[in-house]
Order: structure tokens, then C-alpha cells, then sequence
């Protein structure tokens, strides 16, 4: 009889499938070397060595599982794979130099010439332009549609579709798809359902379990949580995440492992930090639609949100984003964004730091006119990201926007 336990060993197996994921975010794809450290070990090398010339050649040749070169695998890297894994109740993860590297990966190793996507059109500004400008240079055709238009997604629907993409909640307007219905459309049409989840997080959204194929996330936003480095990852059955593994070790997008240890340990946060974003960004929101000069609020935790109950439903949070709209277009934005002291004027979302931005003019800024119209992207539209901060300190600051309304105007 033997007592205690070998440290070593990761948690097993077993035990994770029974665990909630705020643990998860804590326990999943721990790493612990013959140091015993507490905290995740990190593994910042190029390359591994071998025992001998024999053992050298089993590990290039697959006879023997182990590292060999860190484009290939890497234990940090390994480790936030296992993690984000476990989270999103996936079977496997692969991580990437960015999100835009998981999504052009994940088209590059599940597309090719001749194939054809239906992506929705509120999609993040460079995935527009990926799919739009390069992999249509490869001859893999896109059609956009919107997000929450059902009869439009089917219709655009053609034999050689193999691939519906989309973002849930859309980003800035917080438009609503039903992943149930357009996971059931993919089924029929022989397409891969692929969603970014980049906004809820698995925290608040589990697509796989809707019925999305892969999910995608930008790590840099509210996985990492803190700004500071920039990655991506894709979540799903190893059937396709093999493929997209096989392209990320010939092509090279791979994360680094000091990337990788810094949102290992975003993760471990990252339940009480969503559920602090939430809380801010309702508060926010319902504040907001109480002031005079606000016309309009869009977050799908107000009951005034036309996917409000589609939200409930597939969420269990509304998320850190609540855009609004002042009447009298750009003016006033610009004035009520450049009267906040404390809020960060900047593009970047799902940081702790509240941030404030005019999409018109930035984010959404390449989009002509009508596209942007198409879009709900008006002149008069500001986006909060709302952090972490106490709730009063985020209202003064953005009463100073309010105040500077009036004061224009008086
Ligand atoms: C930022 C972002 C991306 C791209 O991620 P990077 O890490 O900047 O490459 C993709 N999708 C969404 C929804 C994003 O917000």
C-alpha cells in the first residue's frame, strides 16, 4: 500500500470531466516539472534533446511521443491547448501566433480552391478582409450575410459550401445567431459550422455544445484579459484539428511559450473576470438607456435587445461590449469620447480597463458608406468595452461625456 500522491502527474482524466469549469480554468492542462513548483513551469526553448542517437531517431520517426522542436509542440504551449480545451469542452486545441492566424489556418487546412463560405457580415474587420481579399486569391469564394437572418444564410447556401463562419455576439451592435438552427443548416449542407467566440468566452458560450464544429477565439482579447500579448487559438474534435495542426507546424503560426504561459494564467481569472465584465456592462447599459441624449442601446441583456431572449437562451451571461447611439452623428461622439478622463480611448476589447471607441471612424473606418449602413455603423454610435472597474467611477466618467453634451449645447 502505497500513500500520497505523484506529483508529477496531471490531474487525471477522469476526475476533469466532472469538474465545473471555474475549476477548470485552474486545474486543466497543469504542467508541474521534478521542481514541484505550485505555479505553471514555462518552457521558453527552440528545441529538445535526446538520451541518444537512437531515441533521436524514434522521436523524428513517431515511434516515440515526445518534443523535438518547438514549431512542432511545446509543454506551455501544451498546457494552455489542454486548458482552453477542457474549457470549451473540446477534444482538442491548437494554439496560434494570433486570432487571425487560427482563422486563417483553420481555412487553409479545411478549404481549397473551388470551395465556397457563408460568413456573416458583422464579422471582425480583418477577417472581412481575409476572406474577401486572400483566400479569395486562392479560390475560395465568400458570401456575406447577416448575422441573424436565417432565410438569408440558407439561401446563400450552394453545393460547394463548406464552411458557414460567424461571430455571436457581433461586434459592436451585440446581434444575436441561433447556433442550434445554423449548426442544423451546416449538418444539411455538408459544411463546417465555425464560430468565433471570441466575445462570450466559454464562460458564457460552449458553441460546441450548440453544435458549432470548431470554435475560434483571439486569445488577445478576454483570454488574455490584461493586453498584454497577442494569440489565438481553435477548439474542436481532433478529426479536424489535426489538419489545422498539420498546417500550423509546416506553415509556422505557432504560439510562443511565453505567450502561452501569460494567458495559461489569464485563463485561471478568467470565470470571475466575465462575470465582473457582465455585471459592469448591464449595470452600464441600463444606465444608459435612461439618459436623454442617448437614442438607442445595444446590448442583448436589455429586455429592449430584439435577440434578447435567443441570448438568455445560449448565454449565460450578456458579455463585456454596450455600444450606444447619441442623435447627431459624429459631433457629439467625438465630443462625448474626448470629455472621459479615466476610460482608455482605443480600439482594443476585453480588456480589465474600460475602453471607449467611435467604430465609424475606426474599427469599422474601411467600410464604405453603404456597407457601413448595411452594418448599423452610424456616425453617432459609441462602443464601450466595459472593464473591471467600480460601477460608479465608470458612471462619472462617462457623465463627463453627458455633461459636455450639454454644455455644447447651452
Ligand atoms: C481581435 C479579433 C480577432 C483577431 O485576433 P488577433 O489576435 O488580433 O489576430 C478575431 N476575431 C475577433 C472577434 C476579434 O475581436
Amino acid at each position: 500500500m502505497t500513500f500520497g500522491r505523484d506529483e508529477h502527474q496531471w490531474i487525471p482524466e477522469s476526475d476533469l470531466e466532472d469538474m465545473s469549469l471555474d475549476t477548470l480554468a485552474v486545474r486543466a492542462g497543469q504542467i508541474r516539472t521534478a521542481q514541484l513548483e505550485h505555479s505553471d513551469a514555462i518552457f521558453p526553448t527552440s528545441s529538445f534533446v535526446y538520451g541518444s542517437a537512437a531515441q533521436a531517431a524514434a522521436r523524428f520517426g513517431g515511434d516515440e511521443p515526445g518534443n523535438i522542436y518547438s514549431r512542432f509542440t511545446n509543454p506551455t504551449v501544451q498546457a494552455f491547448e489542454g486548458r482552453i480545451a477542457a474549457m470549451e469542452g473540446g477534444e482538442k486545441a491548437v494554439a496560434t501566433a494570433s486570432g487571425m492566424a487560427a482563422i486563417l489556418s483553420t481555412c487553409m487546412a479545411l478549404l481549397q480552391a473551388g470551395d465556397h463560405v457563408v460568413c456573416s457580415r458583422g464579422v471582425f474587420g480583418t477577417t472581412n478582409v481575409l476572406f474577401q481579399k486572400y483566400m479569395a486569391r486562392f479560390g475560395v469564394e465568400t458570401t456575406f450575410v447577416s448575422l441573424t437572418n436565417m432565410d438569408e444564410w440558407q439561401a446563400s447556401v450552394r453545393p460547394e459550401t463548406r464552411m458557414l463562419f460567424l461571430e455571436t455576439p457581433s461586434n459592436p451592435l451585440c446581434e444575436v445567431a441561433d447556433m442550434a438552427a445554423l449548426s442544423a443548416l451546416a449538418k444539411a449542407s455538408d459544411a463546417l459550422l465555425v464560430v468565433d467566440n471570441c466575445f462570450c468566452t466559454p464562460v458564457l458560450q460552449r458553441p460546441l455544445e450548440l453544435g458549432a464544429d470548431l470554435v475560434i477565439h483571439s486569445a488577445t482579447k478576454y483570454l488574455d484579459g490584461q493586453g498584454r500579448c497577442v494569440g489565438g487559438v481553435v477548439v474542436g474534435p481532433a478529426r479536424y484539428l489535426d489538419e489545422i495542426y498539420g498546417f500550423i507546424r509546416s506553415a509556422g503560426p505557432t504560439m510562443s511559450p511565453f505567450n502561452a504561459w501569460v494567458f495559461q494564467k489569464g485563463l485561471e481569472t478568467l470565470p470571475i473576470r466575465m462575470r465582473a465584465h457582465c455585471d459592469n456592462a448591464l449595470e452600464l447599459a441600463q444606465w444608459l438607456e435612461q439618459q436623454p441624449e442617448v437614442a438607442r442601446v445595444y446590448y442583448a441583456g436589455l429586455p429592449s435587445h430584439p435577440q434578447h431572449d435567443l441570448a438568455k437562451r445560449q448565454q449565460s451571461g450578456f458579455g463585456g461590449i454596450v455600444s450606444f447611439e447619441l442623435a447627431g452623428g459624429r459631433e457629439p461622439a467625438w465630443c462625448f469620447i474626448d470629455a472621459t478622463r479615466m476610460i482608455s480611448i482605443t480600439a482594443n476589447l476585453g480588456d480589465v480597463k474600460t475602453t471607449i471607441t467611435h467604430p465609424a471612424t475606426t474599427t469599422h473606418g474601411r467600410l464604405s458608406p453603404e456597407d457601413k449602413d448595411k452594418a448599423g455603423i452610424t456616425e453617432g454610435l459609441i462602443r464601450l468595452s466595459v472593464g473591471i472597474e467600480a460601477i460608479d467611477d465608470l458612471k462619472t466618467d462617462l457623465q463627463r461625456g453627458f455633461q459636455a453634451l450639454q454644455d455644447e449645447t447651452h
